[in-house]
């Protein structure tokens, strides 16, 4: 695995999200790269490995992302095994091609391994089908953050039918839910809000569109969390095992 950087989703939280090929890069990491959504408990897999956080919370200034580049290539130039850990699934609001095509341009091989992201992690495990047949149609994933302030065709995401999964969202609640108001969703359509999905202390609210700002301060809902708007948001089908014994 030299000269060759392994984009790699750590999955939401759980260790046991994991998949089998990203525990296999993990095996043979020299170096890896983690951002703070990474739950450290998957470093199990790589106790030899130099750890290196280059994430962008913890009340420190953003890694900026630049820096993040030249070091995997100086990594990788060095002959060392990168593995450049995302949480989630790297390509899902995760930078992931960004990086890659970065490192292509500079003449390391890249490979990416895929994660469960967040969103279908966390509705899983609330009981959530994203798709249940005959109520909806599909599942839009969305942010609500974006680099330039552009604005989601919040319209036609209010009446596509499909369930909205919302990333980054807490703090744009009460944008979302003008947004959404505004553009013709039933004011009591049903939320989700799932923070910390899939770890042990996941928490989840539920409330309905018009309500939900209020229901998330009471809930003190914090960051990360993902929404979940849409008719399959009442639902709470048989939870998913957490655990295999
Ligand atoms: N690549 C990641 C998403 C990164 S963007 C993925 O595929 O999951 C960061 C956002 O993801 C957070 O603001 C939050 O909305 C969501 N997120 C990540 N981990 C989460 C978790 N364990 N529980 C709830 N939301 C999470």
């Amino acid at each position: 695995m030299s000269a060759k950087v392994w984009l790699v989703g750590a999955g939401p939280g759980d260790p046991e999200l994991l998949t089998l090929k990203a525990v296999k890069a993990l095996n043979q990491a020299e170096i890896v790269m983690i951002d703070d959504l990474v739950n450290p408990a998957v470093l199990e897999h790589c106790p030899d490995a130099r750890i290196v956080p280059v994430g962008k919370r913890g009340g420190c200034r953003s890694t900026p992302q630049a820096f993040i580049h030249r070091l995997m290539l100086r990594y990788a130039r060095q002959g060392k095994c990168v593995v450049r850990l995302k949480g989630g699934d790297p390509c899902i609001f995760g930078r992931g091609s960004e990086e890659a095509d970065w490192l292509a341009e500079h003449g390391i091989e890249v490979e990416m391994v895929n994660g469960i992201t967040a969103g279908l992690a966390g509705a899983t495990n609330c009981g959530i089908p994203l798709t249940l047949r005959g109520v909806a149609r599909g599942v839009t994933l969305v942010t609500a953050h974006t680099q330039d302030d552009s604005s989601l065709n919040w319209p036609a995401l209010a009446q596509s039918g499909t369930t909205l999964v919302v990333y980054m969202g807490v703090a744009k609640l009460p944008d979302i839910r003008e947004s959404l108001l505004a553009g013709g969703m039933r004011a009591d359509m049903p939320v989700a809000m799932i923070e910390n999905a899939s770890l042990p202390h996941q928490r989840e609210c539920r409330s309905n569109l018009a309500s939900m700002q209020q229901a998330a301060h009471d809930f003190q809902l914090k960051s990360p969390a993902i929404l979940v708007i849409g008719e399959v948001a009442a639902q709470q089908q048989i939870q998913a095992l957490a655990e295999i014994a």
